[in-house]
């Protein structure tokens, strides 16, 4: 089939290529030229592993077409996804959605012949509908499907050839074949195909990352607990999540969650129900624990640097919102480290995919280049992301202060090991090894 996608993000990008990969052509299409132009080279403009690969494979078998002329792309395809930015509007719960109306715009502007519009950008309920008003010119064109997508970055890969599910909302029985057939690679290796009106599909997106949002915070706050009560929450995840009602992932205590789809998706689902008369309590209580937990940890840095962070050097290991990936949208180190400078502590950072230009301004913050360089002269280091390289690091080795302490936010050394090592060791949720 030929496909459109519109904005080449970690969306577009990633499922753009994929969909080359099982035979489509495809364009991906983007108004930021840097990105077309890095992409033309070969090379992804985002950290994904694996994508530099299959992406050069396909640019080469020439499915993959990386352009800005969204004239020609929308032209030359019958079925065109919508994969922009759909990010929360400033000082307010909404979502805005400019971008999806502006392309929708072109869209309209430059298609002769019927195509198919996707949404794969997370949109709230009636954008679809909404979407159909301005086209209602050419009405007769064009169908207006759902797909939100569900992938998550740093398994992006995977996670598009192997989907739980394709959800896919529309009315017409027509489209739902369409879509099934550009689908059929997957849903033959056993992904399942769940069709569905276009509302539904769009709430079907923000309840799922609700929930998930929900199971992160609640974790998190049964770790607070457990700190008091001494007992260990992984032992509390493992015991409650063997359940299969209730199942053992998205349990694991740490940080507050961050990304570019938790924190917007949460507020956009509860700006929806605020439309329509809703009291979303549980959202919005997750919302609030989440935005409490990073003062939380942060003022637990504070007692562990005995209450006086002036001065004192702090180590981070990891600054993105999760390993394996490069986006830093909502990422806890976004308030910790500015926070930290602002008191006086001489902060640095390492993180696998480089310097961060939201750090650039600060002038008691420095990137190291490595794991050596950034944690020699701690005080404190604090483990932010869990990427494979920071499991193995000798401490001992690496610090040449004495009496350095580690705070592990996403318990990926044991309180054993550092005792053995005789380091002071602080993690989340786990009873001290005395
Ligand atoms: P992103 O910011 O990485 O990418 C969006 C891209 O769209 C940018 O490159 C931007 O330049 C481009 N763009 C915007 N307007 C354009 C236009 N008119 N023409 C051409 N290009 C345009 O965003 P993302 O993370 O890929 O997210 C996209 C959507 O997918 C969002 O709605 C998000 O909530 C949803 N989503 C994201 C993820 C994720 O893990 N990132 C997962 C599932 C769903």
């Amino acid at each position: 089939m030929k496909l459109c996608m519109i904005g080449t993000g970690y969306v577009g990008l990633v499922s753009g290529t994929c969909f080359a990969d099982i035979g489509n052509q495809v364009y991906c299409v983007d108004k930021d030229v840097d990105k077309i132009n890095k992409l033309n080279s070969g090379f992804s403009p985002i950290y994904e592993p694996g994508l530099d690969e299959l992406i050069q494979k396909n640019f080469k078998a020439k499915r993959l077409i990386f352009t800005s002329d969204l004239k020609k792309a929308i032209s030359s395809s019958d079925i065109i996804f919508i994969c922009v930015g759909t990010p929360k509007k400033k000082g307010s719960l909404k979502v805005d959605l400019s971008f999806v109306y502006k392309c929708t715009k072109e869209i309209l502007l430059y298609s002769k012949k019927k195509k198919i519009i996707v949404t794969k950008s997370t949109v709230p309920v009636g954008t679809g509908d909404h979407i159909e008003k301005i086209i209602k010119k050419k009405k007769k064109l064009f169908s207006v499907i759902s797909n939100p997508e569900f992938l998550r970055e740093g398994e992006a890969i995977r996670d598009f050839r192997y989907p739980d599910r394709i959800v896919i909302g529309s009315n017409s029985i027509k489209e739902f074949k369409i879509m099934k057939k550009l689908y059929a690679p997957l849903i033959n290796k056993g992904s399942k195909f769940f069709t569905t009106s276009r509302r539904g599909a769009e709430l079907i997106k923000y309840a799922a990352n609700a929930f998930l949002a929900t199971k992160i915070t609640f974790i998190n706050e049964i770790a607070n607990l457990c700190e008091k009560s001494g007992i260990n929450v992984e032992d509390v995840s493992l015991g409650i999540g063997l359940d299969s009602r209730i199942g053992g992932r998205f349990l694991r205590a740490g940080p507050a969650y961050g990304g570019s789809c938790f924190p917007k998706d949460t507020k956009g689902l509860v700006s929806l129900a605020k439309k329509y008369q809703t009291n979303l309590s549980i959202v919005k209580s997750v919302i609030k624990s989440n935005h409490d937990r990073v003062d939380l940890l942060t003022k637990r840095v504070h007692k562990i640097l005995g209450n006086n962070l002036k001065d004192k050097r702090i180590s981070l290991l990891g600054v993105t919102f999760k390993p394996n990936t490069d986006d830093m949208r909502d990422s806890t180190s976004l308030k910790m480290i500015p926070y930290l400078c602002k008191k006086g502590s001489i902060v640095s950072y390492y993180d696998p995919t480089g310097e961060k230009k939201e750090f650039k301004n600060l002038t008691n913050c420095r990137f190291k280049k490595n794991i050596k360089d950034n944690c020699i002269n701690a005080d404190l280091i604090i483990l932010l992301t869990e990427w494979d390289e920071f499991k193995s690091i000798d401490f001992k080795k690496v610090v040449k202060k004495k009496n350095f302490k580690i705070y592990d936010l996403r318990n990926l050394y044991t309180a054993y090991e550092m005792k053995q090592n005789k380091i002071k060791y602080y993690s989340i949720g786990r009873p001290k090894i005395n």
